[in-house]
């Protein structure tokens, strides 16, 4: 047993200053990617990163980031759950420590794929909130 464990003090929720999705696809699964992605815009308040149709940073596959707000949360990933398809997605949060929010605090949805941790920091300031440049017509 870590005796560690019992000294440390949980990490507070306030520790989770935005999230992300990122929604990855190959060329199969592309068109579906950007189904999703359409219809993402549609129904919630996030902003949509652009296309990265090879691999960068940590992402060892063609993704898009989908960026949002933690109230955003319990609407948006609940219905990735139901309409991600064959496509994974990696949901993270955004704290300090962009090493631990890509593979321990993360959660994935659907096939967990490959995280290039070596490309990530430990600690950086870099993932601040924006400000979402969409606003949705249709409801979840
Ligand atoms: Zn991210």
């Amino acid at each position: 047993m870590d005796s560690r464990a019992n000294e440390q003090a949980p990490h507070p929720l306030r520790a989770i200053a935005s999230f992300h999705a990122h929604v990855y696809y190959d060329q199969e699964t592309r068109a579906e990617a950007e189904r999703l992605r359409t219809w993402i815009g549609e129904r919630f308040v996030v902003t949509l990163g652009r296309w990265h149709d090879a691999p960068v940073g940590p992402h060892a596959r063609a993704m898009y980031q989908v960026a949002f707000a933690n109230d955003v949360f319990p609407a948006l990933v609940p219905w990735l759950m139901l309409n991600h398809g064959r496509l994974s997605v990696l949901v993270h949060p955004n704290t300090t420590h962009p090493l631990a929010d890509h593979t321990g605090h993360a959660l994935w949805i659907g096939a967990p794929l490959e995280i290039r941790g070596e490309n990530l920091p430990e600690q950086s300031e870099a993932e601040l909130p924006r400000e979402p440049n969409t606003q949705p017509t249709l409801s979840p």
